[in-house]
């Protein structure tokens, strides 16, 4: 259930530019910002500038444009801070792990032993 309507919706009001937001990419369909809650330097989120609360609301075409704006952001990511290692993670719904209803992936440089945990048991 989406329970951030557009007129409330953190993502959307960065969308409109009610919220401020460190910008790095946007194009037709898609915007990159800068993760408020940085978990390694350089955690940026791809969102979708139309809302949409998750991977099942989202258009093919938006999907395929936030792969891209992911492609080009973790390159730009690995000019400015080289991190030896990127995880892309992607939450829906709450039991997913999912705490913003708007859909985005979140393009996270990793380094050796930087006690970021992923969320089920990995070798
Ligand atoms: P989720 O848990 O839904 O996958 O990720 C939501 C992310 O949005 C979190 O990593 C959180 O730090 C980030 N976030 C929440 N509120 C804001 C905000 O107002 N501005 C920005 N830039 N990020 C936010
Ligand atoms: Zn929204």
């Amino acid at each position: 259930v989406d329970t951030s309507p557009p007129g409330v919706c953190i993502f959307c009001r960065i969308a409109r530019g009610e919220l401020p937001a460190a910008r790095v990419f946007e194009d037709d369909l898609t915007m990159a910002f800068m993760d408020i809650g940085q978990v390694n330097p350089g955690h940026v989120l791809v969102a979708t500038k139309r809302h949409a609360a998750t991977l099942f609301d989202i258009t093919p075409e938006e999907g395929a444009a936030v792969m891209r704006t992911v492609q080009r952001v973790a390159a730009a990511i690995g000019d400015t801070f080289d991190p030896p290692g990127l995880t892309l993670l992607q939450a829906n719904g709450k039991e997913g792990d999912q705490t913003v209803f708007h859909f985005h992936m979140h393009v996270l440089p990793r380094h050796a032993d930087d006690g970021v945990g992923l969320s089920w048991p990995r070798k």
